[in-house]
């Protein structure tokens, strides 16, 4: 339903909302609270004094306000509560001294001490305060002011709305759920604490319901019968494999073997690659590729930057440079002209390896050939996005990459429709990356550091959060940190700035500028973040660290320690952050992201902005593993008995998956 059904809510407050992600009366609904405060009257004489609490009071007498300075005043009230006489001392509340006269009622919150019995309020009310109140407290939205919000919600509480409630009706019996309204209600205007707890309950099970119908619904699909036996000749994969420039580690030869296997027997391969940054996923992809070709089918891979997707390409193109291997590119930017001479050519069967972003999901392509599809950096994609490609031909063999080290648990619930091949051997000679937090104070000592790193030849990144600069956060720039770099090496260094505003043609310049050591320094924001592969850049600064998550550290992280070069990171931040003591003390991707998960909630796991796999609007993986493993078990029930198909909200979400991107 449209927000415009709501009254007093002009057209500008909609635009207000749209920025905030909220499109219509459902999404208001589904706007959540992120916490709440709770107000309930306390008891005098009150033993913690370091706690806020709430009293009823009456007034004694109210002294004249003192000022202290023009704009810092001061009022004593003489109050009385559960016969208790005490001192109630607040700021800067002059105004309201003709309305505390003798046997007024008030609420006042703030701290008591029981020893000098004087309580310092922070806020005074009149009126008695005779239960419990909850009051929600929302993530503010820019030009909305909180009551405005709470206006509109309780409006569209009171509209006809049908909100889709994807937990079957056997299951919200079997565990006596209240109805999706009545709990979108209750976490807006809740009575108690209980109560908050149930509807919330409700909802997450919900939300991990149909996330896992999802998963379970993909690993339904899968029909081996239709699946294709691959002729692979397997001397050429040996030579292949001889002929690297480096030796394969073992886990990467299991990934190979493990991939040939599926592509050999009667199986359609689904299959999850899950290492580390900086394990040498790519190569285990390349030998797949390569297999698939032999087979005499078309290979596509998928990567989520168009950074990646050239790199992808020119690694590529170089590894399988002699073996007579038809290879291109296509990514969104390209001309229309580039783009329909890939478009042609691939439905000629005249490109056996085609890269590109996930434009190549969207764009009208036809392949008459294709046997495997490649999705690098998975956890950047949804679920949605898992079997994009296969409907694109019969049945695909596919193989899903992701550094992300989501604790092995939930990488069992998450990519439960998957195998999955772990590599968890770095390749040899590899040095840890020696990290460092240091305040900007010290970036002197930083900046010597990278004079050396030049002198060798190394290269350095710079990342900063932002690209404009925004007076509310005084964040580091890439602009600011140009000067700044180029002041400090007196112009004699050439550093270059690469963002994601830039034009597709100009990131590459850039990117490969620094990639033969052109520019010696990056500065850039977050771009870099996954797969950019430099191996002869050997430092990373990273500017505002407390901004970011574990995780997205340690992927940036990942930039360096790509060869056998000593490599650092310095993590720069004025701030005591306890966190991010933990990437100075381990490069165990693993290790991090289960303290990533006891930091921050699994929300932020993959970074700020970019929505992926586990998104969920109130789920929390780390603490609703019980309702996880619950959701599961009834999920793979109720898959069984097919009552799907006869709910239409059921079918929707199929046809998503099968038509939306
Ligand atoms: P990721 O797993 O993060 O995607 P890449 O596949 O980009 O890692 O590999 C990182 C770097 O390590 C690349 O430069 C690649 O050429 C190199 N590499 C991969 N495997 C090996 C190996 N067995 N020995 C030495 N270097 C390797
Ligand atoms: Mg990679």
């Amino acid at each position: 339903m449209d927000l415009q059904n709501l009254n007093k809510i002009g057209e500008k407050s909609i635009t207000y909302l749209y920025k905030a992600g909220i499109y219509n009366i459902e999404s208001l609904l589904t706007y959540y609270p992120y916490r709440y405060e709770i107000e309930k009257p306390a008891q005098l004489p009150y033993a913690n004094k370091d706690e806020t609490i709430n009293i009823n009071a009456t007034v004694i007498q109210t002294s004249k306000a003192t000022y202290l300075k023009r704009n810092l005043n001061i009022l004593r009230i003489k109050a009385e509560a559960n016969g208790l006489v005490f001192t109630i001392i607040i700021y800067n509340r002059a105004f309201l001294k003709p309305n505390l006269k003798p046997g007024k009622q008030i609420i006042v919150t703030g701290k008591f001490d029981p020893h000098k019995r004087v309580l310092v309020a922070s806020n005074i009310r009149f009126g008695i305060l005779t239960k419990t109140e909850i009051i929600p407290i929302y993530h503010s939205i820019k030009n909305v002011k909180p009551y405005m919000l709470t206006n509109w919600l309780n409006e569209a509480l009171n509209e006809d709305v049908v909100l889709d409630d994807y937990i079957p009706k056997e299951y919200i019996e079997k565990y006596n759920f209240p109805s999706k309204k009545e709990a979108i209600k209750i976490l807006h205007k809740p009575m108690n604490e209980q109560e908050i707890y149930s509807a919330k309950n409700r909802l997450i099970y919900e939300e991990l319901f149909l996330f896992l119908f999802k998963v379970q619904y993909l690993k339904q699909q899968k029909n081996d019968n239709e699946a294709i036996i691959k002729d692979i000749n397997m001397d050429k994969i040996e030579a292949f494999i001889n002929n690297l420039p480096f030796t394969l580690t073992n886990d990467q030869k299991k990934g190979i073997d493990a991939g040939i296997k599926d592509f050999t027997t009667k199986k359609t391969m689904n299959r999850l690659l899950l290492g580390d940054v900086g394990s040498g996923k790519t190569i285990v992809a390349i030998a797949l590729m390569y297999a698939n070709f032999l087979a005499g089918y078309q290979s596509a891979f998928m990567a989520p930057t168009e950074i990646l997707a050239n790199q992808h390409y020119n690694t590529i193109i170089k590894i399988l440079e002699n073996y007579n291997i038809k290879i291109e590119l296509l990514i969104g930017s390209m001309s229309k002209k580039e783009k329909n001479k890939v478009i042609t050519k691939v439905a000629n069967n005249e490109v056996d390896i085609l890269i590109g972003t996930h434009a190549i999901l969207n764009e009208n392509l036809k392949f008459p050939k294709l046997g495997f599809v490649i999705t690098d950096e998975q956890h950047r994609f949804g679920v949605n996005q898992r079997n994009i490609l296969q409907q694109k031909a019969i049945k695909p063999d596919v193989l899903f990459m992701s550094a992300t080290p989501i604790p092995r648990t939930y990488a069992l619930m998450i990519y439960g429709d998957m195998d999955k091949t772990f590599i968890k051997e770095k390749p040899q000679g590899r040095k840890e990356v020696i990290t460092k937090v240091k305040k900007e104070s010290e970036l002197k000592e930083v900046l010597y550091h990278v004079l050396e790193e030049i002198k060798q030849n190394h290269q350095i990144y710079v990342v900063a959060p932002m690209i404009l600069e925004n007076e509310e956060m005084p964040l580091k720039t890439v602009g600011i940190l140009k000067e700044k770099f180029s002041e400090a090496f007196q112009h004699k260094v050439p550093i270059e700035i690469l963002h994601g505003k830039l034009k597709n043609a100009e990131k590459d310049e850039i990117m490969n500028n620094f990639k033969e050591g052109k520019t010696k320094i990056l500065i850039s924001t977050t771009v870099i973040e996954v797969g950019v592969d430099v191996p002869s850049a050997s430092t990373i600064i990273i500017f505002n660290a407390e901004r970011f998550g574990l995780a997205t550290l340690h992927q940036l992280r990942g930039r360096v320690g790509r060869s056998n070069i000593q490599s650092y990171c310095y993590l720069i931040c004025n701030q005591d952050i306890k966190r991010l003591q933990v990437l100075e003390e381990s490069t165990d991707g693993f290790y991090i992201s289960e303290k990533d998960f006891e930091f921050r909630g699994e929300g932020d796991l993959f970074g700020e902005k970019q929505s992926g796999d586990m998104t969920f609007q109130l789920a929390d993986l780390r603490k609703d593993q019980d309702i996880l493993k619950r959701a599961l078990e009834d999920v793979k029930t109720w898959i069984t008995t097919k009552e799907y198909q006869k709910v239409t909200s059921y079918q929707k979400i199929i046809d998503e998956m099968k038509f939306n991107n």
